[in-house]
């Protein structure tokens, strides 16, 4: 078999969090091959946002694995090559009203109290981050270690660096079956590769994967709708989400009407680099279905306007959707897989992610090496899906 075609480590799919594992293990030294369907983030990871957020992250483990996860995206900065549009200018939560409010000042004590920066802000204060919001907003909170990135442009930049560690890509290479004697053989479009070990980074299609080797993968699509505005004198420089997301996002019980409600709609405004705003967001349960539903836009176009009403007068250019590989605690799966030795997850990010694909790639570049992982990695397990507790 050709050298290319065979490696210590196959990584299965080149999104974010593929692309984050390629970089780590290279750079370790490891024999590693990425193994991707079509192009590097052809997936999830290039119809998304770009928030490396804790903003919207429960307290405690998740919150502090984000912050790691944060300040390796950083350090990055130094060692990639290609540019991805890293911003770090912290990120705010918009309240719609005094109750929220009243949370929003709990959630800051929570944060505070766990060493995070987190900051309460008044009227004046979100007045002062953006004219066009609404007069009647009460404040919000905000986060000063949260940062931007260019999601796309990062996984190629990791991918790059990651080939000049040694890493073989593979490209337009589905793979189309996986069995295992004593090491694994990966049968895809481009012929036959073989890998002592595998991890399964497909994202939403992890189960897939997982199904070739009769592994359940308890993962599930949950879909998202980005409008993107066009280029424009920019409505404000940093990350806003309304504080709705996080009931939204956690499944949380919400006031809002019905349609807000039903597409899983809330607030979400990124300004890109490039002057354009990405406006989000919803969240539905609707299988592996793409298209774009207007209904959904619509609802999310009206929920931008409740907070910035200027925008009924602003332009928009496109729409599209993505899929949040969604897990029923809200955690990824980082883990190796006890039934399959030398078969490793990283998948199952829901909306996290762009936000934690840095410490995922570490995280895994240990479990591969066997040494001490930067964080805990017990409520990532896999086998948290699979053992019913003794009780
Ligand atoms: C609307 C929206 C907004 C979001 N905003 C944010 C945000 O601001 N911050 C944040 O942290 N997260 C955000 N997310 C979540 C984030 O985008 C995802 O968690 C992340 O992109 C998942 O990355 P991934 O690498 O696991 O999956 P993907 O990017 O989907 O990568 C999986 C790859 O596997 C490949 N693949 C699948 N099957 C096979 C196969 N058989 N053979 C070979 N390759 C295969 C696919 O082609 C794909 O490229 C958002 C998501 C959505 C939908």
């Amino acid at each position: 078999m050709e050298k290319a075609n065979q490696a210590e480590v196959a990584i299965i799919g080149g999104g974010i969090v593929g692309c984050a594992i390629a970089y780590y293990v290279a750079k370790a030294g490891i024999d590693c091959m990425l193994i991707e369907k079509n192009d590097i983030a052809s997936g999830t990871s290039s119809k998304c946002d770009g928030n490396i957020t804790i903003v919207d992250k429960d307290p405690g483990f998740d919150s502090q694995m984000s912050l790691v996860s944060q300040e390796l995206t950083t350090e990055l900065g130094d060692d990639l090559d290609l540019p991805f549009e890293y911003r770090a200018l912290g990120s705010i939560l918009v309240c719609e009203n005094d109750a929220e409010m009243e949370a929003a000042v709990e959630w800051v004590k929570i944060q505070n109290e766990a060493g995070l920066r987190f900051k309460v802000l008044d009227q004046a204060d979100i007045k002062q981050e953006s004219p066009y919001f609404a007069d009647d907003l009460p404040g919000g909170l905000e986060c000063e270690t949260d940062s931007l990135i260019n999601p796309y442009l990062f996984c190629y930049s990791l991918i790059d660096k990651a080939k000049a560690y040694g890493l073989k890509l593979h490209t337009h290479a589905e793979v189309k079956g996986i069995t295992k004697q004593d090491d694994f053989k990966i049968d895809t479009e481009k012929g036959t590769f073989r890998a002592k070990k595998v991890v399964n980074a497909a994202g939403v299609w992890a189960p897939f994967i997982g199904e070739m080797l009769g592994i359940d993968i308890p993962i599930k699509p949950r879909k998202g709708h980005i409008i993107v505005g066009a280029r424009q004198k920019p409505i404000m420089m940093r990350n806003v989400m309304e504080f709705g997301y996080l009931m939204n996002k956690f499944e949380r019980e919400r006031v809002a009407d019905a349609r807000t409600m039903e597409h899983g709609v809330a607030l979400v405004l990124e300004p890109t680099e490039s002057q354009n705003f990405l406006l989000g967001s919803s969240r539905q349960f609707v299988g592996y279905d793409s298209s774009v539903d207007m209904q959904v836009v619509e609802t999310m176009a009206r929920r931008a306007m409740r907070f910035f009403p200027k925008m009924e007068d602003f332009n928009m250019i496109r729409t599209y959707t993505g899929f949040r590989p969604w897990t029923a605690d809200h955690l990824p799966i980082v883990s190796a897989v006890e039934e399959m030795p030398g078969f490793y997850i990283a998948a199952g990010h829901e909306g996290d992610g762009i936000s934690l694909a840095t410490v995922t790639g570490k995280l895994i570049e240990a479990l591969l090496c066997e040494k001490e992982t930067i964080i805990p990695v017990n409520p990532l397990r896999f086998d948290r899906f699979t053992k019913t507790p003794v009780s």
